[in-house]
């Protein structure tokens, strides 16, 4: 035999035994983004590096070092996606979905980025994201972040942090930007190799680093807030008062800078106390350059993405989605020459019965096996056909999760027990 082939590393599996939490996290989103008005658009995961690198910025961590980017047999260069805002402006534009119309959409899907893998960390994620176009006004700031939580609240997933912050205008940024350089090029010393070389073109991302040894350094960097547009503020103290009255409490984080450069205005992020270093589950903010910088004309527009195996983790954790369904009932066959004819009851009963979970015993085997099977199955009663059923017309109706005796039933009446059982 030779030797079995691996998956590539950070590209997982999801398995049966974790598709319950899946369904659940991703039928919340579907129907709570409904709700609000969100309706879906499927985009490639293949696009142009160039939109990448445009929108993303050439600076970043996602750009620089994240993306899977290959040149294809036509000689273009081309570019898994690393994350789907991109993408789904890029596409509004093309289709004309932005003529005199405010959009909100949302997406479902994988996103590829070539990072360590550790716990949720993969270089295969998977994300749900909503991008609303058109809206200046911070109401569909507040608007997007309450159906954030309330999304966060239907998974069930509990002590999570809301994090807000303005980054300004891009000019109020400009000002930032010179007092942040200033400040570390003070502490050059401290400043690791990604820090030097951002120092002058992306300050910002300074500010967003994990590394232990410049955390002090980073604390003591002038503060964002003190560098607002009177704009700027006067949005985010409407969204703060909006939440407030809407009773979405939330901590102001003026050092929330998010890692790509087509955000500005409000930012904000769902944190997770359980997830260690990988907390955030859910982050997004204001865009309003982006739709520009891809070629269209100046449109303002918020979204967010969440990243789908950090909240199944929550969910598997807090137990909170429901399990996959057991079968109603799982058919028993006396031997094999009954087979056919049980297999086309199967068939009748799953035509009566719409919502019927009904399982044959494919393969065969004694009737003790399958009966073991049925049992497995977490199915609610066995039907058992042995040659005497058949030749009378009947079903044995085994009851395997109660004390219910045994009943033999006219086969016309199988729809009828079902339909009691499907009622409890
Ligand atoms: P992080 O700070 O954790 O690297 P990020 O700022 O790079 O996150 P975004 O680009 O804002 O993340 O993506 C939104 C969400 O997608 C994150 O909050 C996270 O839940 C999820 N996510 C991002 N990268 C990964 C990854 N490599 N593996 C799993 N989930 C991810
Ligand atoms: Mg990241």
């Amino acid at each position: 035999m030779s030797s079995p082939i691996q998956n590539v590393r950070g590209f997982g599996d999801v398995l049966p035994a974790e598709g319950p939490a899946w369904a659940f996290v991703e039928q919340t989103f579907r129907r709570e983004l409904e709700r609000y008005g969100y309706t879906e658009v499927r985009l490639p995961v293949v696009e142009k590096t160039e939109l990448f690198s445009r929108a993303i910025g050439e600076v970043t961590d996602i750009v620089e070092k994240e993306m899977y980017t290959f040149t294809d047999r036509n000689g273009d260069s081309l570019t898994l996606r690393p994350e789907g805002t991109a993408g789904a402006v890029r596409a509004a534009l093309q289709r004309g979905l932005l003529h005199n119309a405010q959009p909100r959409l949302w997406y479902s899907g994988p996103m590829f980025r070539h990072e360590r893998p550790q716990k949720g960390r993969y270089r295969q994620f998977h994300q749900v994201g909503a991008e609303a176009f058109g809206v200046p006004g911070p109401d569909i700031d507040a608007e997007l972040i309450l159906l954030s939580g309330r999304i966060l609240r239907a998974l069930g997933v509990r002590d999570l942090r809301l994090e807000i912050n303005s980054l300004g205008t891009q000019a109020a940024r400009q000002h930032y930007r010179e007092a942040l350089i200033a400040h570390f090029e003070a502490h050059s010393a401290v400043l690791d190799e990604d820090a030097q070389r951002r120092l002058h073109s992306n300050p910002l991302r300074v500010l967003d680093s994990k590394n232990p040894a410049m955390a002090s350094i980073i604390d003591a960097a002038p503060d964002l807030s003190d560098y607002l547009d009177d704009a700027s503020r006067a949005h985010f103290q409407s969204l703060c008062d909006m939440l407030d009255r809407a009773g979405q409490s939330y901590h102001v984080n003026t050092r929330l800078v998010r890692g790509l450069d087509y955000y500005g205005g409000t930012v904000f992020e769902w944190i997770s106390a359980d997830l260690g270093a990988q907390g955030t589950v859910l982050a997004g903010g204001r865009y309003d350059i982006l739709v520009e910088m891809i070629g269209g004309r100046p449109t303002p527009a918020i979204g967010f993405a969440a990243g789908l195996e950090r909240l199944v983790a929550l969910v598997e954790a807090a137990g909170t989605a429901p399990p996959a369904p057991a079968p109603h009932a799982a058919l028993v066959v006396g031997d094999d020459s009954l087979q056919a004819e049980t297999l086309a009851l199967a068939e009748q009963l799953r035509d009566q019965l719409p919502w019927l979970h009904l399982q044959m015993p494919l393969g065969g085997g004694s009737m003790k096996s399958q009966l073991r099977r049925a049992d497995r199955s977490g199915a609610a009663v066995a039907l058992i056909r042995g040659a005497e059923e058949a030749a009378a017309g009947t079903v044995a109706v085994k009851y395997l999760r109660d004390g219910i005796e045994q009943v033999t039933v006219a086969t016309e009446q199988l729809p009828e027990i079902l339909s009691a059982l499907h009622a409890h």
